[in-house]
């Protein structure tokens, strides 16, 4: 078994500024780093260096997405916009919530979303049995002709819709567990019936107003996206309940050739911009379900792409139990932050559980 790991350094280089929080610009607020940041990430490939999972894994270098990639999903007249405010030496794209481009920054966003298509190939090709793509700015806000919440172009999704047009595939499903909402890739496959789009997160945090769970697509595409929103406070319990009655049913009904994993961290229970509960144990348990239900449907065909988690302290250990999960390899990093008295008061509560049965009715009235 063989993990494949895209990384490269220059993603690090992707200039995101300062940042002044939700709010809109004020004298009364000191400008920050933002939450999306190159540390946070370098953190994270630190410590999978540093346990030695790195040595046991297969590092993918990746090539810019191309123009033709790029345009399965996005307009001409987004990339344009994109490609000017680049050479002007940068600034914010996003209409909703903060998305920086740097100085000539297209050409790093445009190797992050290479790097997802990069993970793919080598995952279809049988290089590597699954992959994980550490790569940054993120993608699954982004819409066709919009950048949105730090994410420029939607890296699952092309990587997804490279799969179906140049890979030969039929059907693929993503499983979307970032604690935001994955309405880029919602938004992108709402009326394509190849593509199986899920998304857990907590509800109605962001984008505002979106991943009900009556969004079930259209057309062609309908019943074929479900959103399973979660009240905040959710913890281990709730998230393993909505994938033992929602996600993996829907999986197994569906039988898709590829599984594609836009995997955030913001669930966890330090991070700045959710208000979850879940530990690296939890991610593990996560990860673990999605490899058995992977091995039995598509002969363990998994993609990862790197979303959002802003807590640098928690963050890495998260990453490394979903890696040694995908790999294989126990490394001997004890995680300082699953303290005993974590799960003994994580239950599923009455109203979580009712949250999930909304979407479990929306399963079994639209999927199965
Ligand atoms: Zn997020």
């Amino acid at each position: 078994m063989t993990t494949g790991l895209v990384w490269e350094e220059r993603l690090m280089w992707h200039d995101t500024g300062m940042y002044f929080g939700p709010a809109d610009i004020s004298p009364w607020i000191e400008p920050i780093q933002p939450p999306e940041n190159a540390d946070g990430k370098r953190r994270i490939k630190n410590l999978l260096d540093h346990s030695g999972l790195t040595k046991k894994l297969s590092v993918l270098s990746c090539s810019p997405a191309s123009t033709e990639d790029v345009l399965r999903v996005h307009t001409t007249k987004y990339l344009d916009e994109v490609q000017e405010l680049s050479d002007k030496g940068g600034g914010n794209l996003g209409l909703i919530g903060s998305t920086q481009v740097g100085n000539k920054g297209i050409d790093i966003a445009l190797l992050a979303a290479g790097g997802a298509i990069s993970a793919t190939k080598a995952v279809l090709a049988g290089k590597v049995d699954n992959a994980y793509a550490l790569i940054r700015p993120p993608g699954h806000h982004a819409r066709p002709n919009e950048a949105m919440g730090f994410c420029i172009f939607a890296n699952a999704a092309l990587a997804g819709l490279y799969s179906l047009d140049m890979g030969g595939l039929d059907r693929i499903a993503f499983v979307d567990w970032d604690v935001h909402h994955g309405n880029g890739t919602q938004e992108i496959f709402w009326e394509d019936p190849r593509a199986l789009t899920i998304s857990l997160h907590q509800d109605n945090c962001f984008p505002p107003a979106s991943g009900s769970t009556n969004e079930i697509g259209a057309a062609k595409g309908i019943g074929t996206n479900l959103n399973i929103p979660l009240p905040p406070g959710c913890g281990e319990s709730a998230y393993l309940a909505a994938f033992d009655k929602v996600v993996l049913p829907a999986l197994t009904v569906f039988k898709p050739q590829l599984i594609i994993v836009p995997c955030g961290f913001d669930a966890g229970f330090h991070d700045p911009l959710g208000r979850m509960m879940l530990t690296s144990h939890s991610f593990r348990l996560l990860a673990a379900r999605i490899k058995a239900a992977s091995q039995s449907i598509c002969d363990g065909k998994i993609v990862m792409t790197h979303e959002g988690g802003y807590s640098p302290h928690s963050v890495p250990f998260h990453c490394l139990a979903v890696l040694e999960e995908l790999s294989g390899v126990q490394t001997d990093v004890i995680d300082p932050y699953l303290q005993p008295s974590q799960n003994k008061t994580d239950e599923l509560l009455p109203h979580q559980a009712d949250a999930i049965s909304r979407a479990e009715d929306v399963l079994k009235e639209y999927v199965l």
